[in-house]
């Protein structure tokens, strides 16, 4: 799908990880990318690395990831692609969790999904000439639909970001973009050859996942023809929740 080349795409948390994966994949195939990450030091070397624009920039911060997305509007005219990725997976017992850690974790995990599209659909609304093309993908997590004890926080936010790509999904139609979600099992994120049989036979695909498991999806979906998958959640997890 080369003719989508020039697409321009923004990647939250994008400096490291299933994020880091996915600026390098949409760079490899020619797209115009761009991506934040809190972590300035490892967003230079992504940066370097991949070719991508990099804004060192935490999602959490309202002000900072619109100015993210602004910047690129100025700079591009528009961005087509919106990839959600950024998230902390921090888990501790519920009685040992305060209620600013819970809130904590949502301003982190959800509520930039919220910011970020919202923001995108403001600038759409203004184009006299609407783009004809929009595609807005989420991390959500397996664990919207299994969870562990502990896992509070994390598992509602990504249940809201299960919720929130059906509504986005519906509300933005108008504009032209479909909203997804991709739920990875366990990727390994680093030192994947560190992983010992046991770790890959607990899989009925007998291995575990690589950030580029995820990352070729998110550019399957962002194919000129694939604009009738909306609203749908993808589980990446070679099956382990079939188990
Ligand atoms: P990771 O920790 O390896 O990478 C996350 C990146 O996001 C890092 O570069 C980090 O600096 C950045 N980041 C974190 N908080 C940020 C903030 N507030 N502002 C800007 N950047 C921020 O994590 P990962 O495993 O690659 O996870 C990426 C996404 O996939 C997350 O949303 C995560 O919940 C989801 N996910 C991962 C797995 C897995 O097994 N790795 C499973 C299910 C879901």
């Amino acid at each position: 799908n080369r003719a989508g080349h020039k697409r321009r795409v923004f990647v939250t948390g994008g400096a490291s990880g299933i994020g880091k994966a996915i600026v390098k994949a949409f760079s490899n195939e020619g797209y115009r990318v761009a991506f934040c990450d809190r972590d300035a030091e490892r967003g230079k070397e992504t940066s370097k690395e991949t070719g991508a624009l990099f804004f060192p920039a935490d999602v959490s911060d309202k002000e900072a990831l619109e100015s993210c997305l602004q910047q690129l509007f100025d700079r591009w005219g528009d961005v087509d692609i919106l990839i959600n990725n950024a998230g902390i997976s921090e888990f501790s017992p519920l009685t040992e969790t305060t209620v600013e850690e819970f809130d904590r974790i949502l301003s982190i995990n959800l509520r930039p999904v919220f910011v970020a599209s919202r923001y995108l659909a403001l600038h759409r609304k203004q184009q006299t000439f609407p783009n004809p093309y929009g595609r807005i993908i989420n991390l959500c997590s397996t664990r919207y639909l299994m969870s562990e004890a502990g896992t509070e926080g994390y598992s509602a936010s990504k249940g809201g970001i299960y919720s929130l790509t059906h509504a986005l999904a519906v509300s933005l139609a108008e504009w032209h973009i479909t909203v997804n979600s991709i739920s990875p099992g366990w990727i390994a994120t680093h030192d994947y050859d560190q992983l010992t049989s046991q770790d890959h036979l607990q899989h009925p695909s007998g291995r575990v996942g690589r950030p580029e498991d995820i990352a070729r999806m998110c550019v399957f979906l962002c194919q000129d023809g694939n604009d009738f998958i909306n609203g749908e959640n993808i589980v990446i997890d070679g099956g382990m929740t079939k188990k």
